[in-house]
């Protein structure tokens, strides 16, 4: 954990419980968990890149992503090789794999739990995963993996760290917007 310095997550099945809504348009719509989503955001606020990987595609997506401070060229959508994805990512940001923690649930993810430093997966990930994970999370997809792997990694490197003086360090530029149309208010 004292040597990982960035975080690539799966989506379904890790910051949710699997289950989709499908939608009469065509989209699918996904249950965050916020306690997950604080966690990305502290480590992207406190220099951990963070990337998503995931074959699923929406535009909730993209804005979930935002709203936690990944970049669009981090956000790896209808990816057929999540290996590829996550060294390409690594390439991005400057580190090994074996510096990144990677999180995954279903058999698409075992290449990259394998690649990845430390591979994790929910304690509902499928029997595989859970095999070739590294690390298995006491808690499933959607209620805390996520945040109990950020934390800890964090923890063990002092970088737990939360700015209240500057909370909206992370945010994407789209929400800082969004929010001055709401409120009338600049918050930078
Ligand atoms: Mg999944």
């Amino acid at each position: 954990m004292e040597d990982i310095k960035a975080f690539a997550f799966d989506v379904d099945g890790v910051f949710t419980d699997g289950l989709v809504l499908a939608m009469p348009d065509g989209d699918l719509l996904r249950q965050f968990n916020s306690k997950d989503c604080f966690a990305v955001r502290t480590a992207v606020d406190n220099g951990f890149p963070c990337a998503i990987i995931t074959g699923g595609v929406s535009q909730s997506l993209l804005h979930r992503a935002r709203s936690l401070g990944i970049p669009d060229e981090q956000l790896y959508m209808m990816s057929k090789n999540k290996v590829t994805d996550l060294l390409h990512f690594c390439q991005r940001i400057g580190v090994e794999p074996s510096q990144v923690a990677f999180v995954g649930d279903d058999i698409p993810d075992i290449p990259a739990i394998e690649a990845a430093g430390l591979g994790v997966c929910p304690s509902d990930a499928v029997a595989e995963v859970r095999s070739a994970a590294d690390l298995v999370s006491q808690y499933p997809g959607g209620r805390g993996c996520v945040r109990d792997l950020v934390e800890h990694v964090l923890k063990s490197q002092n970088r737990w760290i939360f700015d209240p003086e500057n909370p909206w360090k992370g945010n994407h530029p789209d929400h800082i917007t969004r929010f001055a149309q709401f409120t009338g208010k600049n918050v930078v």
